[in-house]
């Protein structure tokens, strides 16, 4: 059975790049007679406004999807709790109280999940009065995990090689977990078969084909799509003057209509697909 999720942070207002994604993921489980699920992924600290969920199903009917609401994020805490002291147990993760600003100042090599953390904290004597952060100790997970793959329904099968990205946060300073591990557990918990999502996170997938082999979790296959961007070929985002959903429809706009023009890839006023 084909499992497809749409996975929004309310942080701000959807707009016709989630629409592509949620339509995207919708026909793929509908199409395979299987379940398309949405699970609103609102543990990013003070950036998440919960509130915005309700939004987030108006636009989804709206725009024709039947959907299943799986629970959020916030109401999963003690999984990623369990999950990391797991890992933190088993030597695979440490503290890290460095600051933003103190690793910037080390002129980091930039993977892609940003700045690459040098490893300062690995070998600090610990600071238990410091807030800190848990980093995953890349290097030795992978000697143990050894050689992964992972399979994209668009790109085919690739190598997970994570080690570009570094130490990543498994469990962050502000939040009860790090984006990698929330959605790792939460796709496993949810039977995702098929982790379907923009291009923009293709890199991401390593990092979590990893967290699949350290905790024992199913591996699905993903799909990530391609970008919707705007005439100066950058993503759509509301500050470059890309209207919300939810503005859309205020202003009477017909989301089947738009759901159909996404699917055929007629897409409004110079926005396109970014080229692979
Ligand atoms: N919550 C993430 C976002 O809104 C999506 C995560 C995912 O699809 O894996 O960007």
């Amino acid at each position: 059975m084909t499992v497809t999720r749409f996975a929004p942070s309310p942080n701000g207002p959807l707009h016709l790049g989630h629409a592509y994604s949620a339509v995207v993921a919708h026909d793929l489980a509908k199409r395979a007679g299987g379940r398309f699920l949405l699970r609103i992924e609102d543990i990013d600290g003070p950036r998440s406004r919960p509130e915005l969920a309700e939004a987030f199903r108006r636009d989804l009917a709206w725009l024709g999807l039947e959907w299943e609401e799986v629970p959020a994020q916030s109401t999963r805490l003690a999984t990623y709790a369990a999950a990391a002291q797991e890992l933190l147990a088993r030597g695979y993760l440490y503290r890290c109280t460095c600051t933003r600003a103190e690793i910037e100042s080390l002129g980091p090599r930039i993977g892609s999940q940003g700045a690459v953390y040098p490893g300062t904290c690995k070998t600090r004597p610990p600071e238990p009065d410091k807030p800190a952060a848990l980093r995953l100790d890349m290097a030795r997970a992978l000697a143990d995990v050894g050689p992964l793959e992972w399979e994209d329904a668009v790109a085919g099968v690739q190598r997970a090689d994570p080690l570009e990205a570094g130490d990543v946060v498994i469990v962050r300073k502000d939040a009860p977990a790090s984006y990698h591990l929330a959605a790792t557990l939460d796709d496993a918990a949810d039977s995702v078969t098929l982790v379907t999502r923009g291009e923009d996170l293709f890199a991401a997938t390593p990092i979590h084909r990893v967290l699949q082999a350290l905790l024992d979790l199913p591996v699905p296959r993903w799909h990530h799509h391609r970008l919707l961007v705007d005439a100066s070929g950058q993503k759509l985002a509301k500050r470059r003057g890309s209207p919300s959903l939810a503005d859309r429809r205020e202003a009477g706009e017909d989301g089947l209509l738009l759901a159909e023009q996404l699917r055929l890839h007629r897409f409004p006023g110079g926005i396109s697909l970014a080229s692979a």
